[in-house]
């Protein structure tokens, strides 16, 4: 005897916390403002997630591709998502129905929606591509080091770039790779793991770093690369504050090891072809790719 039951199910859109760098890249992306994010985590909201796969290709990590087959009831809220430091794993077949988890297939409505209007969720080809590099770029490795398998570099040097008197400081900071291969292109960037715990008691996750020197090094020959990086001493509020990994990073000293994770970033990279064009304008350390562009 057929046990399936009649329960409406939908392919939920999930971020993987564990591989997610927290960039803000598909929060940009997504034409629905479907992502959101708090202090921690970045998430999707089911209700509002059409499927359109914009955010895909954008992602520099993988961690925006993860999805869960869900009865429409259950549908993890933002909330619960805010919670997570792992992905949950995939309902046994009993809790859905006997339905059998299949690939994700994208939708023109949100998929609650449309599973609460009683359709399938139906699929169109995803819409890949939404960000492209220049088609003369060179390959970009990307997540050599993962989240999970950060690499160690040393610090070669940490010089305060500005002037006495001035409340902001920005450090010309370079790390050194060793023997350790880390291929980077102008344009990617990494994560420093700042040490230590957040107010949960959970490890500090990485934050992002442009690459400020060109893909052979800050020192031509030498597996290193350079920073520029600002102090966050105040909120976007104006509020005091003291940044974790910007503090961190501004205060190494020379032979301090730093875990790095990356590089990171396939498509915000330098044209390879003679008599390209490139237009530059930026606003304060957004100068970090252009000092290692130019
Ligand atoms: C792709 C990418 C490249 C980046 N490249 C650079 C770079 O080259 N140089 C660089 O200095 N930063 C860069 N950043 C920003 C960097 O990743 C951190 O977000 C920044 O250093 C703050 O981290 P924190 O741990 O010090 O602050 P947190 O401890 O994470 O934040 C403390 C508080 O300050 C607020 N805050 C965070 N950043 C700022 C800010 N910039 N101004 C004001 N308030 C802030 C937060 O909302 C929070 O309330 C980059 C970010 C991305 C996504
Ligand atoms: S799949 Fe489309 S709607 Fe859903 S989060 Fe990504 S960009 Fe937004
Ligand atoms: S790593 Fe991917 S999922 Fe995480 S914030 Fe960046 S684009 Fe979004």
């Amino acid at each position: 005897m057929d046990m399936a039951v009649d329960i409406k199910v939908i392919k939920q859109h999930l971020i993987d916390p564990e591989i997610c760098i927290r960039c803000n890249t598909c929060e940009a992306t997504c034409p629905v403002g479907a992502i959101t994010h708090d202090d921690r985590n970045y998430v999707v909201k089911a209700d509002v997630c059409n499927q359109c796969m914009a955010c895909i290709s954008p992602c520099p990590t993988g961690s925006i591709d993860n999805w869960r087959t869900m009865p429409l009831a259950r549908a993890y809220t933002i909330l619960e998502q805010f919670g997570w430091d792992e992905l949950p794993a995939e309902l046994p077949p009993e809790q859905l129905g006997g339905r059998i988890a299949a690939e994700p297939e994208p939708a023109t409505e949100p998929a609650v929606a449309a599973a609460e209007a009683g359709f399938e969720v139906e699929s169109e080809t995803p819409s890949y591509g939404a960000t492209t590099p220049p088609w003369s770029a060179a390959h970009a490795y990307t997540n050599l080091y993962p989240p999970k398998k950060p690499t160690t570099a040393t610090v070669v040097g940490n010089f305060n770039c500005t002037e006495a008197g001035y409340a902001n400081q920005t450090h010309h900071i370079v790390l050194d790779f060793g023997t350790m291969p880390f291929p980077v292109l102008e344009g990617q960037s990494i994560g420093i793991v700042p040490p230590g715990a957040d107010a949960q008691g959970r490890p500090h996750h990485a934050r992002q770093y442009s690459i400020a020197s060109p893909r052979n090094g800050e020192r031509p020959g030498y597996n290193n690369l350079a920073l520029t990086v600002k102090r966050v001493l105040e909120d976007h509020q104006g509020r005091p504050v003291r940044g974790v990994a910007s503090n961190y990073v501004c205060d190494l000293k020379v032979g301090d090891k730093v875990q790095v994770i990356g590089p990171f970033g396939h498509s915000f990279l330098m044209p390879n072809h003679p008599k390209s064009n490139i237009v530059m304008v930026c606003t304060g350390t957004g100068s970090a790719p252009m000092r290692a562009m130019t």
